[in-house]
């Protein structure tokens, strides 16, 4: 039995061109599907569990506008990107590439670094991207700077002190630690020039894991970059790209080696695997890691210390993007969770709209929304004045986006992105709209735009 529970526009993975979707339900599994009219039919596993995806729906924000607008074509989503007039929601988050060289060759890139051009910004261009930054986002800006892998650059410093004197308000730095791990004074340089905290790729706590999502081992390189931050007291994010027959079965170990080391590392952030990049497959439902899958394993692997029900989506983004929770690590080294499915959706969606998902604005909201804790504690205000400062130092947020490809592709998770890629000419794209790529390499956005500002075009 199959049911219709909606329709968008989405891409054929084949040629790229808009067509129309249709969301059907089948064996409590929501599908996405499509013909191209050249190309044929497809049929696409989103998401398992129908009640579970409806629900989501309750926490859908008030959106806020872009403030600017860079193209002034309409109805024509995603072909023509930019931000439109029909995009309708602000920047919360700004990736900018530096550079698509990297010092590792992982079989699954979603940059394809070091293929078909050298992308090298000069730091005029790379002004120009912050200042396109500042005439189209309020504060705060909040930058990811990225790659390909930024730390090959040896004047990553002045790029970030940059930023900082031009007035970003905050810089992560997305890096495969490898350069990190060896060069403890370039992390330090890094720190004084203004980086907030690393997102740093870490994709599970065994050898063998790196040798299928990076070609080799490089563990050892992982875990000698977590020391150097904590010896710098720089803040980490783990990312942790999950595939089901690599590492879904290995996730709640990361959490809890991410539990060993707070406060260095203050979050962990799960990427269910995108057929992006290097991936020139064509995915079957059995390859796909859809958020509920994630959640059940986390639920699973942590015996039950974080829930599905702890898990909701930020609120800014479409519903189906992304799963956010946040906790408390108790001195027993337990976690107490702050977010729950029970308080349902945040009063005020519009200022969750509004704010960035800087992590101490979201755990002060976290902790006002858990009354049910306080009003059980009555009585009981110094532990509770305890707790709170624990809270400030040893939280734990663990989260999860599925960045969608051609095949998952909607607009209205398109239409709905705050954030953005931003281009040398003055253009803001949502991140996996950038990436996306054909089954034969093409991409609507990432090589055209690269291969232009090139140094070998
Ligand atoms: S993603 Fe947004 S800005 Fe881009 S084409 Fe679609 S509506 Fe317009
Ligand atoms: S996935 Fe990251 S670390 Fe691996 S090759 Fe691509 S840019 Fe480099
Ligand atoms: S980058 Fe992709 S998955 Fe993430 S919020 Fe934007 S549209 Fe959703
Ligand atoms: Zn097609």
């Amino acid at each position: 039995m199959s049911k219709v529970i909606g329709h968008t526009n989405g891409l054929c993975p084949r040629c790229l061109r808009t067509i129309p979707v249709t969301k059907v339900v089948e064996d409590d599994k929501v599908y996405l599907v499509k013909e191209c009219p050249e190309h044929g039919p497809e049929k696409v596993l989103i998401w398992r569990g129908e009640a579970d995806y409806l629900d989501m729906d309750r926490y859908a924000a008030v959106h806020s506008k872009p403030a600017r607008i860079a193209v002034q074509e309409k109805d024509n989503c995603p072909q023509i990107c930019g931000l439109c007039p029909d995009h309708v929601q602000h920047t919360c988050l700004v990736v900018m590439e530096v550079t698509n060289g990297c010092n590792l060759k992982c079989p699954v890139c979603f940059a394809s670094s070091n293929q078909f051009y050298r992308f090298n910004p000069s730091l005029e261009v790379i002004r120009g991207m912050y200042q396109t930054m500042l005439d189209y986002i309020e504060h705060p800006i909040v930058v990811q700077i990225s790659g390909g892998e930024p730390t090959i650059r040896d004047d990553l410093p002045e790029i970030v002190r940059m930023g900082k004197e031009m007035g970003i308000d905050h810089i992560e730095l997305n890096t495969n630690g490898i350069r990190l791990a060896e060069d403890i004074g370039f992390l330090r340089r890094l720190k004084e020039a203004g980086v907030d905290e690393l997102y740093f790729s870490f994709d599970g706590l065994h050898g063998d894991i790196y040798k299928q999502t990076c070609g080799r081992d490089i563990l050892a390189q992982k875990l000698r970059c977590i020391e150097n931050c904590a010896e710098v007291g720089m803040g980490i994010t783990l990312v942790c790209v999950v595939s089901p027959n690599i590492n879904l079965d290995r996730v709640g170990e990361v959490i809890e080696f991410a539990k060993s080391k707070v406060p260095t590392i203050k979050g962990v952030h799960f990427q269910p695997i995108s057929y992006f990049g290097r991936f020139p497959i064509s995915p079957k439902d059995s390859d796909r890691v859809t958020i509920p899958d994630l959640l059940r394993a986390i639920e699973d692997q942590t015996k039950g210390e974080l829930r599905m029900d702890n898990f909701i989506p930020t609120s800014c983004s479409n519903v189906h993007c992304d799963a956010k929770s946040m906790s408390v690590v108790m001195e027993d080294g337990s976690l107490f969770p702050l977010t729950s499915r029970a308080f349902g959706p945040p009063k005020d969606t519009t200022t969750v709209a509004n704010k960035t998902r800087r992590e101490i604005a979201d755990l002060w909201r976290f902790i006002d929304d858990s009354v049910i804790f306080k009003e059980e504690d009555d009585g009981t205000m110094n532990e509770w004045g305890d707790f709170v400062d624990r809270a400030k130092t040893h939280y734990l947020t663990v989260s999860a986006m599925a960045f969608q490809d051609a095949w998952t592709s909607e607009t209205d998770r398109f239409r709905n992105c705050c954030i953005h890629t931003v281009t040398p000419d003055g253009k803001l794209i949502p991140f996996c709209l950038f990436n996306i790529n054909s089954m034969d390499g093409r991409t609507l956005y990432r090589h055209e735009m690269w291969s232009k500002f090139s140094e070998n075009r």
